[in-house]
């Protein structure tokens, strides 16, 4: 259902990602591993049409329609949602401002402020952000950790089928990273997105077990399997993985 198909991207002529192949099925955890570097927030970004990267070839396929043939804004209408690994601050801008600006246009109506606060209270609740946050300009003097969970309230409300999850887990404490986990688990629990959660570490993957695990490679995937693949990465690193699969130590 979400099909990316041969998928090469450049950078000011240097290939970034090089013919990559990724199905992610239907209301199914998918994880995506690999060293820094290797291209996974270029992929991430690719996903969302960043124009700064060069799409060389390749098709990235979600109902019926090829994202890469789709503005930014169009992809995001279409319920694709990601979480940045370094969320960027926007500043004049309220959480509460562009959230009902964009539910309005969702619902074709005026928002109900009434039922809007009371559901942005719960969710910071649940968060365990000060309800301040409601009005506080997008990701302005947050804290790493508060924009992760600042992404969080966006996510909460805005109700996307497909999240895209880049390093939510770094920059995180103990408590956070709970409580983000907890949040991403429930809120799959309540609507079955497509996710695919990028990170390095076993801890995330721990608290949300994944449908598959791949891992990327020199803007490859070079391996896929289940979470077992994940605790043998968490065990002996990366270096097992090179293009053309498994290294020697399979
Ligand atoms: P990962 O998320 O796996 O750590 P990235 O996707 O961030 O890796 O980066 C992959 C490679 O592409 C890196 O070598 C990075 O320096 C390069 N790259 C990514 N975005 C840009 C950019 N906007 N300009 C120049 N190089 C970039
Ligand atoms: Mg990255």
């Amino acid at each position: 259902m979400f099909q990316i198909k041969n998928l090469t991207v450049k950078i000011a002529d240097k290939i970034i990602l090089n013919n990559l192949n990724l199905d992610l099925e239907e209301g199914k955890i998918h994880a995506l591993m690999g060293q820094n570097g290797t291209g996974k927030s270029t992929l991430c970004r690719v996903i969302m049409h960043d124009p700064d990267y060069e799409i060389a070839k390749g098709e990235i396929n979600y109902q019926d329609k090829d994202l890469t043939k789709m503005a930014t804004t169009d992809i995001a209408r279409a319920g694709i949602f990601m979480l940045s690994q370094s969320p960027v601050a926007i500043e004049g801008v309220t959480n509460a401002e562009m959230l009902r600006t964009v539910l309005s246009e969702k619902s074709k109506e005026p928002v109900n402020i009434f039922q809007f606060n009371k559901k942005m209270e719960t969710i910071c609740d649940h968060l365990d952000l000060p309800h301040d946050f409601i009005h506080r300009n997008i990701n302005l003097g947050m804290s790493g950790g508060e924009r992760k969970k600042n992404e969080l309230l966006h996510l909460w409300m805005l109700e996307p089928q497909v999240i895209l999850i880049d390093e939510i887990d770094s920059g995180l404490d103990v408590d956070a990273l709970r409580i983000v986990a907890d949040s991403l688990k429930e809120y799959y629990r309540k609507f079955k997105p497509t996710i695919l959660i990028i990170t390095h570490h076993n801890k995330l993957l721990e608290l949300i077990k994944p449908d598959s695990v791949y891992v990327m490679k020199d803007g490859q995937i070079v391996a896929t399997g289940d979470y077992a693949l994940a605790e043998k990465i968490e065990n002996e690193g990366f270096k097992a993985f090179t293009i053309n699969g498994l290294g020697n130590n399979e």
